[in-house]
């Protein structure tokens, strides 16, 4: 893909070749995204604890060695195989015993043995482990069961972690396991990106906050509690702006109020054709947005682009990210997890973000499905009384019948090539339980 301004592209959209805004295949318009995301950039410094689902800011060295020495991976008897093996003894002499974290000071000679727990420091003189429960032992005399390898059960210093290696790179998002490789290494704090603002809102004049009554042709607002739990998945700061009606100088106001506090814009409804008047004059006014019908079902209208912070307050740059997502609730949260999510992802500084994980899945039923177009089911992945792992696509896949994404654990992944699908046929799955 060539790289333009995206002023180019929103003043001449032929400038680029093969560039269709009403029909951007998929994987086109997340590229297109990419290269116009600007992560954060400004570092903090957090208690290990707080940096969990942050994204490293620098790569961590280790300071020592972890374990930092030699140890036992068993409770058992330590010795010396070579002397075992040059003096043809099976019968050694326990000389004492050695606990985790009481150090066994006397050195293990030849046709000796020291009693050892798990995790207790290996004596000078050994160098081998033999399990308690492969020896006899008779008075202070144990006789080895079985013939070991030179190092058997015994666990080496700097084996899991080696001093000034490196240990986690900057642009990892930090998980569970890796605050406890950092505090292995007795570090406290870290320093990683901050925050990541994100403001969202809902437009259209149909929509109601809970705790009021709905009037005649109304709805609640449901699309800002997905996007609210969407985000939550991730280590933003979330700025809830509330319902907008479709009226161009509230959501002016909105949108320079979000711009102005926040990284990334977020708004559902409003951008598809026929009401995106307000909302394109608005952007076109305040940004450079890109507006697209995506080849995708569900979720045609996306829109893309940066919203000028007038005020130059806190936030990494002087404009916003702005995706606006359409409105339909299955759509709002099919177009967040193929290109907000991401987006996201890269925009908190991880450097490579991992595409959520695509597996192959038996289809119990029917697709119809035309081709020039990717499908986003939703679908109930399960293994199978025959051992296989298989995917029923929820009854309604109405875009408007949110119910469906509630009872999905996965997508199913059709792309444009695919047509209809006959049951029994293996389509690829994303799966979104345990991970979204
Ligand atoms: P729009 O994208 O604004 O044309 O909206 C498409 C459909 O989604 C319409 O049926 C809207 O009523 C519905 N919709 C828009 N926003 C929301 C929302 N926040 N919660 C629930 N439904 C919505
Ligand atoms: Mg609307």
């Amino acid at each position: 893909m060539i790289k333009k301004l995206l002023s180019d592209i929103v003043s001449d959209p032929s400038c680029i070749d093969d560039y269709d805004p009403n029909s951007m295949p998929v994987d086109k318009a997340r590229a297109f995204i990419r290269q116009f995301l600007s992560p954060v950039s400004e570092v903090e410094n957090l208690s290990l604890r707080d940096t969990l689902g942050r994204v490293l800011a620098c790569d961590i060295l280790s300071p020592c060695n972890v374990p930092n020495h030699n140890n036992s991976a068993m409770d058992g008897y330590a010795y010396n195989i070579e002397s075992l093996q040059i003096e043809g003894k099976t019968s050694l002499k326990i000389i004492g015993t050695a606990f985790a974290g009481k150090v066994f000071n006397e050195n293990v000679k030849a046709g000796e043995c020291l009693r050892i727990m798990t995790g207790a420091v290996i004596p000078t003189g050994a160098n081998t482990v033999i399990m308690q429960e492969r020896v006899i032992v008779e008075d202070n005399f144990i006789t080895l069961n079985e013939i070991q390898k030179s190092g058997a059960n015994v666990r080496y210093a700097g084996e899991d972690l080696a001093l000034n290696q490196v240990v986690l790179v900057a642009g990892h998002l930090m998980r569970p396991a890796d605050l406890g490789l950092i505090a292995s290494l007795g570090i406290g704090e870290l320093n990683v990106f901050r925050k990541l603002k994100v403001a969202f809102f809902s437009t259209g004049d149909e929509l109601t906050q809970i705790g009021q009554p709905l009037a005649s042709g109304q709805i609640y607002d449901s699309n800002r509690y997905t996007i609210y739990g969407m985000l939550s998945r991730l280590s933003v700061e979330i700025i809830d702006m509330g319902v907008v009606r479709d009226d161009p100088a509230l959501l002016e106001n909105a949108l320079l109020a979000a711009a102005n506090q926040a990284d990334v814009i977020l708004t559902t409804g409003g951008v598809s054709v026929g009401e995106a008047d307000y909302m394109k004059d608005l952007l076109a006014k305040h940004g450079q947005v890109l507006f697209w019908k995506i080849a995708m079902k569900p979720g045609r209208p996306l829109a893309f682009g940066k919203v000028n912070n007038s005020a130059l307050t806190s936030t990494n740059n002087n404009t916003a990210h702005y995706f606006g997502l359409p409105g339909n609730p299955v759509s709002t949260m099919v177009t967040f997890y193929q290109f907000v999510r991401s987006a996201m992802l890269i925009l908190m500084g991880q450097a490579n973000p991992k595409p959520l994980p695509m597996l192959n899945a038996v289809c119990t039923g029917n697709i119809k499905k035309m081709t020039g177009r990717t499908e986003f089911q939703r679908g109930l992945l399960y293994l199978a009384e025959d051992g296989l792992w298989k995917v029923k696509p929820t009854d309604n896949q109405s875009s408007g019948v949110l119910r469906s994404m509630s009872e999905a654990n996965c997508f199913i992944v059709l792309d444009d090539t695919v047509g209809n699908v006959a049951a029994g046929t293996t389509v690829q799955v994303q799966i979104l339980e345990g991970i979204v």
